[in-house]
């Protein structure tokens, strides 16, 4: 039997707040996710705590140390099978998301959980990072991005802090030793406009693995040049 409440009591730990109905849309989202892992590859985690405990919490626990207001933009670059993005989404219905990726067939899937849970203010955009970041509609517009497994920091940093608001932040999450990406990060966050604020280490329940997010903050425009052209941010990070 699947205990929903691995969930709760995790979700509890860290002082997250919910309503029965959004843990019902989770657990729908889950049966989701393992129906069609079976005919495409999304996720590696398949075991219901794992899901529940990787996965979910792991996309929530960014909640605990911010507070994202009503009517605030987050961005989710690379979101692959929706994390953190829909996780977020379904504990934050009055704020506007966007999930971004570059592989449309996982896109595609959460399209589906999107029409099946009845989300809102969510939209999902199949395109690179280094394009989208170039078009005004977007380009230095969200109050958030997130970001998880996607790149090394200094590559995601030129990714991801184009779309950023002045005084708005970049959070990705990371696992262990992120203390030598920050320090390889140094000149790709001070070249795009950024400025490197803390780590926030923590923990899983019950796991002893460490995780990370990282803080940086937008403090000045970036300029127009970056991010390169696609492919680029990757090959030969700033
Ligand atoms: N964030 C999800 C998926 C990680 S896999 C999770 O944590 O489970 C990395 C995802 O990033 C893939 O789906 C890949 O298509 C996407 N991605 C990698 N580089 C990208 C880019 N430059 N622009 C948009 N998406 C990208």
């Amino acid at each position: 039997m699947n205990d929903i409440s691995i969930l709760t009591n995790s979700l509890d730990r860290f002082g997250i707040s919910y309503n029965k109905d959004q843990i019902d849309k989770l657990y729908k989202y889950y049966e989701m996710l393992i129906e069609k892992n079976a005919v495409m590859n999304l996720t590696a985690i398949t075991d219901f705590e794992g899901v529940m405990m990787k996965h979910f919490v792991d996309s929530l626990a960014i909640l605990k140390y911010i507070n994202i207001e009503d009517n605030a933009k987050v961005l989710d670059i690379g979101t692959g099978a929706g994390f953190p993005g829909i996780p977020l989404k379904i504990l934050l219905p009055n704020v506007d998301f966007v999930l971004l990726d570059a592989v449309n067939k996982k896109l595609r899937f959460i399209k589906e959980v999107i029409e099946e849970l009845g989300l809102e203010r969510i939209d999902v955009i199949h395109a690179r990072a280094e394009d989208l970041a170039h078009i005004k509609e977007y380009r230095e517009k969200f109050d958030f991005v997130v970001s998880r497994a996607v790149a090394n920091l200094a590559t995601l940093t030129e990714l991801s802090l184009p779309f950023v608001k002045k005084n708005g932040y970049f959070i990705p999450y990371k696992s262990a030793l992120v203390d030598e990406e920050i320090l390889k990060a140094t000149h790709a966050i001070r070249v795009t406009g950024g400025k490197y604020e803390k780590v926030q280490k923590f923990t899983l329940p019950g796991y002893s693995d460490e995780r990370n997010f990282v803080f940086i903050r937008k403090g000045v425009n970036t300029p127009s040049t970056y991010p390169r052209k696609a492919g680029l941010p990757a090959k030969k990070p700033l």
